[in-house]
């Protein structure tokens, strides 16, 4: 990327007489998306789309030509470049600031010391390979980091709407997060998954799972790109996770050991004290037992507020939050997980049991229980799990 970009603005003209230049970039800025793009189709970078919808090379050349690129996109991120440059510095400065409190709040969290072991577990190497190669990065300006990657998703609880390009943004893992994309029908109907993963068309409505696109004869084609995509970021891991700080394993079993007695009766400061968490206990002992079965609650931004803030580009998460812990935890960003990323514009509650699927199975395996190291205890345990 050369100073020759500011000629993607200076060189265009209203009345169409745009600048040579201008009809270079134009036509490197094609052959570039069109080479990374996945098929016929890609994100428009026109003032008018603002890579909010795809269209064919054709098509884009015309809105270019015609609105110009959208502001701000020296930096090609959406056709397949790194961002290398600080595009907006206030906003990189403010991002910094906060990446380092992330990491400050990691870096308390997780005491386990590896050097006590003559082998830690897997798992626990596992972290510290992941958190030194995000800490990397963290100095390195030069493109997205990890912690970057984590920074955009927490953003999403403070922001309601956000537009479809939300879902291509999110293009890492972060730290250890992996992520899964779910074909999605078009109408919400199901999830292109598992046993239906190799459908082309839904089940219920016969709607095409691809964007589709009209070929030269005028006849609808299939794109290989996905009509709806649903996000989902499996919580197992993250939970075993949770155990591998001693400070973390301790305060999972809060709930239990250091609240009793310290409160009244008839106030209700945590979950514990909750009727639901009451009637779990009485419906398995067995899982009430072990203080560190986990009561997950379960949140949707979002829901409430889409009559004030719908937009055509609007995605709803679904948070899960471990109620093990103590209050003045429970509700720190680190405890909060993001688990699905449901695609809009339409409000999901109507077809929530489609989308919550994955998780569930999920959900499914951790009431049975899963293997997972207690740094705490500095040892190994079934770990179970259920919602509230
Ligand atoms: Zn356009
Ligand atoms: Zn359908």
């Amino acid at each position: 990327m050369g100073d020759n970009r500011k000629a993607m603005y200076e060189g265009w003209r209203k009345n169409g007489a745009h600048s040579r230049e201008w009809q270079a970039i134009v036509e490197d800025f094609l052959k570039q998306a069109f080479k990374v793009a996945r098929g016929p189709v890609t994100l428009c970078s026109c003032l008018d789309c603002k890579n909010g919808s795809y269209k064919t090379r054709h098509v884009m050349e015309e809105h270019l030509c015609r609105f110009g690129f959208m502001p701000d996109y020296l930096v090609w991120h959406k056709h397949g470049e790194q961002a290398r440059r600080r595009i907006s510095e206030p906003a990189q400065q403010n991002r910094d600031g906060m990446m380092m409190d992330m990491l400050n709040d990691l870096a308390m969290g997780f005491e386990f010391d590896p050097e006590e072991y003559n082998q830690p577990p897997p798992e626990v190497q596992e972290f510290y390979r992941l958190l030194e190669a995000s800490d990397e990065k963290l100095h390195d300006h030069t493109e997205k980091t990890v912690l970057d990657t984590v920074l955009r998703l927490m953003a999403i609880k403070s922001k309601h709407n956000i537009s479809n390009s939300c879902f291509n943004d999110i293009t890492k893992t972060g730290l250890g997060m992996k992520y899964e994309k779910i074909d999605v029908c078009p109408s919400n109907c199901m999830l292109f998954w598992r046993e239906d993963d190799k459908l082309s068309t839904c089940r219920h409505c016969g709607k095409s799972r691809y964007i589709q696109v009209k070929n030269e004869a005028g006849e609808n084609v299939d794109t290989t790109v996905s009509a709806k995509q649903l996000w989902y970021m499996p919580i197992i891991s993250r939970l075993k996770r949770l155990f591998l700080s001693m400070k973390i394993a301790k305060s999972m079993r809060w709930h239990k050991e250091r609240r009793r007695g310290s409160q009244s009766e008839d106030v209700m400061v945590h979950p514990a004290d909750g009727d639901a968490w009451k009637a779990l206990d009485e419906f398995d002992p067995k899982f009430a037992r072990d203080p560190r079965s986990v009561r997950l609650g379960l949140a949707t931004d979002g829901f409430t507020t889409f009559s004030t803030s719908a937009s055509p580009y609007s995605c709803w998460p679904v948070f899960i939050m471990p109620y093990n812990l103590p209050p003045e935890m429970v509700l720190k960003d680190e405890f909060i997980f993001l688990a699905l990323i449901i695609p809009g514009p339409e409000h999901p509650v109507k077809n929530l049991n489609v989308f919550l699927r994955p998780l569930i199975e999920e959900l499914k395996q951790l009431w049975t229980a899963v293997k997972a190291y207690d740094s705490y205890a500095k040892k190994e345990f079934n770990l179970r799990a259920t919602y509230l």
